[in-house]
């Protein structure tokens, strides 16, 4: 239907070139974006990986506060880890990070 509107010149252009076009800029953009999805993901591993912050840095104590320990925290892994802090982290101590699970 769209052809019906076109000129008869700029049809017989755009079917000689459009597909090989057309591949050859799938191609380019698939590749690109391919590549562009990757460079994110490795920028955003990285991120991640440095984001945890050390024990000074959130006041981290050998000790819970008020009710407030790493096991009812919503960051502990249960398994000696903290989601976002360092190290080595242990159910009853505690950090100024604190968020109720
Ligand atoms: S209290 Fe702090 S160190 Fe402990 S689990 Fe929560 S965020 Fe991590």
């Amino acid at each position: 239907m769209i052809k019906k509107h076109l000129p008869p010149i700029y049809l017989k252009s755009a079917e000689k070139t459009s597909v090989p076009i057309d591949r050859r800029v799938f191609l380019e953009r698939t590749i690109g974006l391919l590549v562009g999805a990757g460079i994110v993901a490795s920028c955003f591993q990285s991120a991640t990986a440095a984001e945890k912050y050390s024990k000074a840095d959130v006041n981290y104590q050998d000790t819970p506060k008020d009710g407030q320990s790493c096991a009812n925290c919503k960051f502990w892994d249960g398994a000696g880890g903290c989601e976002i802090v360092e190290g080595e982290i242990a159910e009853d101590t505690w950090c100024s990070v604190w968020v109720e699970v």
